[in-house]
């Protein structure tokens, strides 16, 4: 079966209705594109499915396990604390530790969190370095590189976690134009790894050529589900 399903889920702000009774299911290996207009509900409905962001109503499930708004998993269902270690997530704003080094930010989760060995957490960081393109820079700060480098950067952070599934929010959104291409590249190397991945993004073109399947989010709802060349006509 798929391994996230979504099934009714309904989100509000006070008595704004954001998500609207949303239905949707993950398949393992798939690349789905979340697509829509600003204020649609792309973002809310992406950071439910980490519970980042608390549903209101409906269920998710994780393999067939419920997903319950608590940090522990007990009984058949899943908790946030297991849920985030299966499922990542990349941000517009790539929330990089500012005083820790590349290396440093790519380790720190394995090792503080997983409580793997750092020997071997620093191996897996320096390959993971060679994927995105940065072995160079594995001692510099944040601060010191561009846009596109440090979405690389929180990608391959998420990625030491060695998640099942990889939330890709608007990551290319905060970047210049010319840096746009080097984080697609990466995402597109991904795919082609197999990644299961959800991606909410405005890169029409990008979405139409990487995705499985693609999502037009409007108003809240799935206005459109399916291929990518039957939901996004004109890319
Ligand atoms: P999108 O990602 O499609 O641009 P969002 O999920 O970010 O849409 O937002 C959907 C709607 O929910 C917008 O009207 C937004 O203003 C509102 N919204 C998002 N987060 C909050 C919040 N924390 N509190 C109140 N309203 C919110
Ligand atoms: P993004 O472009 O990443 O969707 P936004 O600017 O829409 O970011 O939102 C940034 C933060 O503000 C998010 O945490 C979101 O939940 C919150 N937010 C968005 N819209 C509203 C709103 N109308 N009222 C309160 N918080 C909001």
């Amino acid at each position: 079966g798929p391994i996230l399903t979504v099934r009714g889920l309904e989100k509000s702000y006070n008595k704004l209705r954001v998500i609207k009774g949303v239905d949707l299911d993950l398949h393992r290996g798939e690349v789905l594109a979340i697509i829509g207009p600003s204020g649609s509900g792309k973002s809310t409905l992406i950071r439910c499915l980490n519970l980042l962001e608390i549903p209101t109503a409906g269920e998710i499930a994780y393999e067939g396990r419920r997903v319950e708004n608590r940090f522990k998993s007990r009984g058949g269902n899943i908790g946030c604390g297991e849920l985030r270690r299966h499922v990542g997530m990349v941000f517009q704003h790539f929330n990089l530790f500012p005083h820790k080094t590349v290396l440093q930010n790519i380790c720190e989760g394995p090792v503080a969190v997983l409580k793997e060995p750092r020997e071997a957490v620093e191996e897996r960081a320096m390959e993971l370095l060679g994927k995105v393109g940065l072995l160079d820079k594995r001692d510099a700060y944040p601060n010191h590189l561009s846009g596109g480098q440090k979405q690389r950067v929180a990608i391959a952070r998420a990625l030491a976690m060695r998640p099942d599934v990889l939330l890709l929010d608007e990551v290319t959104s905060a970047l210049d134009p010319e840096l746009v291409g080097e984080v697609l590249q990466v995402i597109r190397l991904l795919a082609n790894d197999g990644m299961t991945m959800a991606i909410v993004t405005h890169e029409m073109s990008f979405a139409a050529d990487v995705a499985d399947r693609v999502a037009f989010i409007d108003g809240g709802q799935i206005a459109e589900l399916g291929t990518a060349d039957s939901v996004i006509r004109n890319p």
